[in-house]
């Protein structure tokens, strides 16, 4: 499995539109892995897992072929992670033989997407071509292109919001953002599964090291990955990156790899590849 990071920041990205704070204004100067779009990955080629407001940029840097992409995984309906409009111009009359999708989510990402063609002149969802949506239950695994995938509730702001272990070929990946510090019904649905990598929520860093509810600070999230170690989770041998971070948790990438390297923690930045 092939997990290539097509975006390593929060909501608002980094350097961030219209932000004067001193952590935009030295990635404005830095640029290469400060700068950050929003968060998103593609697993091998056939796979994203979210599909946010940079998904144009990124598809074309990750040179991703749009007869090659089967299925995209959403964790949940924050603008930075789903964006119906960017999706909608699979219609008819903007995209031509726009290829079979499969969208994967809670019933929220549908609703989410409902709303916002309503509210435009792209109408409906039921105007997307060849459109399949799949709405995975906590707990229960899933046949998908070549994949399994397996749903787990995420401690976060929107109703529903999801992390996912996702299987293919002997390896296993598990997304843990957007989340706070799990709840034991989420320990509870994971129980007894075992991963060989987890890339989690970093969102507010070091500034706010121990914010645990909703995102994760630096501090939880190396508490968290010790909790996947502990319960046997995480493989001992497996990888643990870290990965959506915010302006405001007032951190670039070095002062972050100095913070996790310690820690055994790899930090994630756009166009990060990891191989299972
Ligand atoms: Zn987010
Ligand atoms: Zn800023
Ligand atoms: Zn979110």
């Amino acid at each position: 499995m092939r997990i290539t990071i097509l975006g390593s920041a929060a909501a608002e990205a980094v350097p961030s539109l219209w932000c004067r704070c001193e952590v935009c204004r030295i990635a404005r100067q830095n640029g290469g892995k400060d700068l950050r779009r929003r968060t998103s990955y593609l697993i091998d080629r056939d796979t994203m897992i979210d599909f946010g407001p940079d998904a144009f940029w990124q598809s074309w840097t990750a040179g991703i072929l749009w007869e090659e992409l089967k299925q995209i995984i959403f964790t949940h309906q924050h603008s930075d992670h789903c964006n119906p409009v960017e999706l909608g111009w699979r219609r008819k009359g903007f995209a031509q033989n726009a290829p079979a999708l499969t969208i994967y989510g809670s019933p929220e990402i549908r609703k989410y997407c409902e709303i916002i063609m309503g509210k435009t002149d792209m109408k409906s969802v039921a105007l997307w071509p060849d459109t399949t949506w799949v709405e995975p239950e906590n707990g229960v695994p899933l046949q998908a292109h070549n994949m399994e995938i397996f749903s787990i509730p995420a401690r976060h702001s929107a109703e529903d919001a999801r992390n996912y272990i996702l299987t293919r070929d002997g390896k296993s990946l598990l997304i843990a953002h957007d989340s706070g510090f799990w709840t034991e019904e989420a320990w509870n649905t994971i129980a007894g599964r075992t991963v060989d990598c987890v890339i989690f929520d970093g969102t507010c860093a070091l500034k706010f090291a121990d914010v645990e509810d909703g995102h994760m600070g630096a501090a939880v999230g190396v508490r968290f990955r010790d909790e996947l170690l502990k319960r046997g989770i995480l493989k001992k041998d497996g990888l643990a990156i870290v990965n959506h971070f915010s302006h405001n948790g007032n951190s670039l990438q070095a002062d972050l790899e100095a913070y996790f390297a310690p820690h055994g923690i790899e930090v994630g930045y756009d166009g990060k590849v990891i191989d299972l």
